[in-house]
């Protein structure tokens, strides 16, 4: 049945049937009991219905990743560990040593030293190009070995909007996939495989959670990018896998499962970084909601926004649902419903400045999650973005004096005079 993404948040994934419970369990066992050791073997070769070990698949697991799935709109899914797990085995599912791949360079800093210095260890190289590059410069980007591009649909911390369409279109002009991290957008706001996307990424420790308890991530397939068009780049779908006795995912699985199985039976199975099931019932308690709070989170963060631009002492302040602001016009295209609840901006008084305005605040706790319930700062030039150049940091849209302010679900009004403290403590 085609129901709509609120009813899908509270019910897609999980179907009781008569007698089992109502709520999703957590299945929090390891292991699966056969009657015969030859029914296993069938699982082994992909044959029989079931689960045999939960770094391979758990059903708690399972229903939580179909839901995702299912809101993304897209044909297979899985959960991981954490986002950081989602965004490595996303790109590595079809990487190799030898390798290239185009980002964004507007994305968030973890991912952005993964391609840069983890990635670029395994001999994989990158190729970091504006969130605002012409068509042109993004062909420009692209050389014969290279296997994937990717993207933040609104990143984190700079709060670009991505050109998804023009993205999805060079990417496909090169015979490459287009991976989206769509983490801060969440799919209530932003479906990026309507775009021409063709796998997602989240890092569901943030919004998809919403209440910071449970680190998690999840990759979802569209199943629309045709691996067999391009057997050779893509030989690890298209040709036997000698690790799982000779398995070719595309011929086995069909297009649309390849990607997603071979993850799951091979990445899975060798790097290990699977969701705990109670991670996942926390998360699936996160995702019931989540289109009720996203709404919420985007009126407040606009409600502030707007109270920031017009206060004097704010130099600046970056929000794309703030008309006027430079990624505006892209955000009613993309997400024309709301962006996301983080807002950026700076003080006249500087980094200094920023110093003391943080820490004047009562209700907005100093953290470095973000995208939670709760009203939250971080100033990214300091922390979450250390290990960054200054050049690297105006590069990557994160200048010295940006604080992130994560506005929560909270009675705005209180938020704003808790802000309007903290610049009284930052002027004095
Ligand atoms: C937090 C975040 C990540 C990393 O996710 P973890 O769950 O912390 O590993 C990746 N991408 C974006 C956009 C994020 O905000």
């Amino acid at each position: 049945m085609n129901r709509s993404i609120d009813t899908n948040c509270v019910q897609a994934g999980y179907e009781p049937k008569s007698g089992e419970p109502r709520v999703l369990p957590i299945v929090q066992s390891t292991t699966y009991k056969y009657e015969t050791s030859a029914d296993m073997a069938k699982l082994f070769d992909f044959e029989g219905e079931g689960y045999f070990y939960t770094r391979l698949a758990n059903p708690t697991n399972d229903a939580v990743a179909a839901k995702i799935t299912a809101l993304e709109g897209g044909v297979a899914g899985v959960l991981t560990a954490s986002g950081m797990a989602a965004t490595f085995m996303a790109v590595f599912n079809i990487v190799s040593c030898g390798d290239h791949i185009v980002s964004s360079n507007s994305i968030y800093g973890g991912t952005f030293n993964l391609f840069a210095v983890t990635m670029k260890r395994m001999g994989i190289d990158v190729t970091f190009v504006s969130p605002d590059a012409t068509e042109e410069e993004l062909n420009a980007a692209f050389r014969p070995n290279t296997k994937v591009m990717f993207g933040e649909s609104i990143a984190n911390p700079a709060l670009t909007v991505l050109d998804i369409e023009l993205f999805a279109k060079v990417a496909h002009a090169h015979g490459v996939p287009l991976i989206i991290d769509n983490t801060f957008a969440t799919p209530i706001n932003c479906r990026p495989f309507q775009w021409g996307a063709d796998i997602v990424v989240h890092s569901t420790s943030k919004y998809m959670d919403g209440h910071a308890c449970a680190l998690g991530g999840a990759i979802v397939d569209s199943g629309r990018f045709d691996w067999t068009k391009y057997p050779e780049k893509y030989a690890c779908l298209t040709t036997p896998d000698e690790s799982y006795h000779g398995i070719v995912y595309t011929e086995k699985f069909g297009v649309e499962m390849a990607y997603i199985t071979k993850l799951t039976a091979q990445l899975m199975r060798d790097l290990g970084p699977v969701a705990a099931p109670h991670n996942a019932f926390l998360l699936n308690l996160g995702l019931e909601s989540l289109h009720v709070r996203i709404p919420r989170h985007c009126a407040n963060a606009l409600a502030v926004a707007k109270y920031l631009q017009a206060n004097e002492d704010v130099a600046w302040v970056q929000y794309a649902g703030l008309p006027g602001d430079k990624y505006y016009e892209r955000a009613q295209k993309y997400m024309p419903n709301g962006t996301c609840g983080v807002i950026s901006f700076g003080l006249k008084s500087g980094r200094a400045g920023a110093e003391k305005f943080m820490a004047g605040l009562k209700l907005a706790a100093i953290v470095t999650h973000v995208a939670d319930a709760r009203t939250c700062i971080l100033h990214p030039a300091s922390t979450t973005h250390r290990q960054m150049s200054d050049q690297e940091l105006l590069d990557a849209g994160v200048p010295g004096d940006m604080m992130r302010l994560s506005v929560g679900i909270e009675d705005v009004n209180d938020i704003i005079a808790d802000i309007e403290n903290a610049l009284a403590c930052a002027r004095g």
